[in-house]
């Protein structure tokens, strides 16, 4: 009876049926994994079939797969970038990015959040290097705000940069037809790389990819670490991401019946007097400052069937506590209504509304 509003399930295709039948399948056509990298023994039909349907998704040339987008995000700076090169990073980049730019050589820029003026700046300065790679969150986990992607891409084109981007959090739904980000913003000729997850959107399982021109993908098969040096996705997993994604080129009914579903929560918690960081995102953070607030405000939620969680320093700023509430695709609209009625409820008793 308990209503899951913390999950980064935002489709819903985690328990899709057909999603679950599509694993089973694989299981028993593929086996239970393949005890192998995938240029040894680690590489069946399935896989490559997945990549190209990743590549045709995001309508590049070819992809790349990885056992997370943690590991692709590992993975491509150090294979891309050398001593001589750039790479200029938005501050509040997810983790992986940050891990993934440490561990490679280039000069690094870090421009403050979103930012564009400071990334012009930063971008001047580092015109004095070989190459140049912005390195962006499509959409930010933390606050449900989008990247300037057209302005992003203006800088990039100006002072001939790369665009990167991770898709972690608007793969399969963000855009018309769910590409993502740069769809949203029609930019999706002038980004250069995508890393996302299959472990949100596209079946909620494990598992990610780079997609991006085909020299690119060759490179990395070559050179990156953690594709050569990590085992193959499992046959199971690999079901669950390839029938994702054919549910969404099928159709973008489920992308857009979440989108009107964001809408509903977001305008409903604001008429009600909540305060919800970013615009059009199905991160709904419900902003409250204090955060024991936050924390006791999400337990008693919990208790009226709703669960979320409160998310305070270090994982946001201080002062910044907050319930981070996320839209699916498989909430009612009654789910949403009642999400807002124990919010209303929860947040009157502990004076976070009048
Ligand atoms: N990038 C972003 C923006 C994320 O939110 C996450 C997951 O939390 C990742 C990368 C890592 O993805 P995965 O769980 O596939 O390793």
């Amino acid at each position: 009876g308990i209503l899951n509003f913390c999950a980064n399930n935002y489709l819903g295709l985690s328990s899709h049926p057909e999603v679950i039948r599509a694993a089973v399948e694989a299981l028993e056509k593929f086996g239970a994994g393949l005890s192998s990298v995938r240029f040894i023994c680690g590489t069946q039909s399935i896989h490559k079939d997945l990549e190209e349907k990743i590549a045709r998704f995001h309508q590049r040339e070819d992809a790349i797969l990885y056992a997370s987008c943690f590991d692709a995000n590992a993975g491509i700076f150090e294979a891309l970038l050398t001593p001589e090169d750039a790479v200029l990073s938005d501050e509040l980049n997810h983790a992986s990015i940050i891990d993934g730019i440490r561990l490679c050589k280039a000069n690094k820029y870090r421009y403050k959040h979103m930012d564009m003026q400071d990334l012009e700046a930063k971008l001047q300065d580092a015109q004095k290097h070989r190459l140049r790679l912005v390195a962006t969150d499509g959409a930010f986990s933390m606050d449900g705000d989008i990247a300037p992607l057209r302005e992003i891409c203006q800088l990039a084109q100006k002072y001939d940069a790369l665009v990167f981007i991770d898709e972690c959090h608007a793969t399969g739904f963000l855009g018309p037809n769910g590409r993502g980000t740069d769809e949203l913003l029609g930019v999706m000729d002038k980004v250069t790389i995508i890393n996302s997850t299959l472990g949100k959107a596209l079946g909620g399982a494990a598992g990610g990819y780079t997609t991006g021109p085909k020299p690119l993908i060759d490179l990395l098969r070559q050179r990156s670490r953690p594709y050569l040096f990590s085992n193959s996705l499992p046959p199971a997993v690999v079901g669950c991401a390839s029938k994702a994604l054919d549910l969404l080129m099928e159709s973008n009914a489920i992308a857009q019946s979440m989108a009107a579903k964001t809408q509903r929560f977001r305008s409903k918690m604001t008429a009600a007097g909540f305060t919800i960081s970013g615009k059009d995102h199905p991160i709904c953070p419900v902003m409250l400052g204090d955060a024991r607030l936050a924390a006791v405000m999400a337990e008693d939620m919990l208790n009226r069937g709703i669960y979320v969680i409160g998310f305070s320093y270090p994982v946001v700023p201080k002062g910044k506590a907050r319930i981070r509430v996320q839209i699916s695709a498989v909430h009612s609209d009654e789910d949403i209504d009642r999400c807002v009625e124990a919010f209303t409820e929860v947040g009157r008793k502990h004076g976070a509304l009048p």
